[in-house]
């Protein structure tokens, strides 16, 4: 696994804030914003997780327990 840096751990309640910060609130409203680790809508289960990647890329992970722990790491 890459090593990755968690920028935030996000809580039901912020998220929109915080994906409106990062320019993809659109994108997770659509359904074009989809899970990084189970590739489904991240809108279908709601985002879990938030982070940044190697490239500077930002990651997203739904809020199905599989997928926002499969990083090891949350809070
Ligand atoms: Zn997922």
């Amino acid at each position: 696994m890459v090593e990755r840096q968690a920028i935030h751990a996000v809580h039901a309640d912020d998220h929109e804030e915080l994906l409106e910060r990062l320019g993809l609130l659109e994108s997770f409203k659509s359904g074009e914003l989809v899970c990084g680790n189970c590739e489904r809508p991240v809108v279908e289960h709601g985002l879990g997780l938030v982070r940044m990647n190697d490239a500077r890329e930002i990651e997203v992970a739904c809020a199905e327990a599989t997928c926002r722990k499969s990083d090891g790491r949350e809070g």
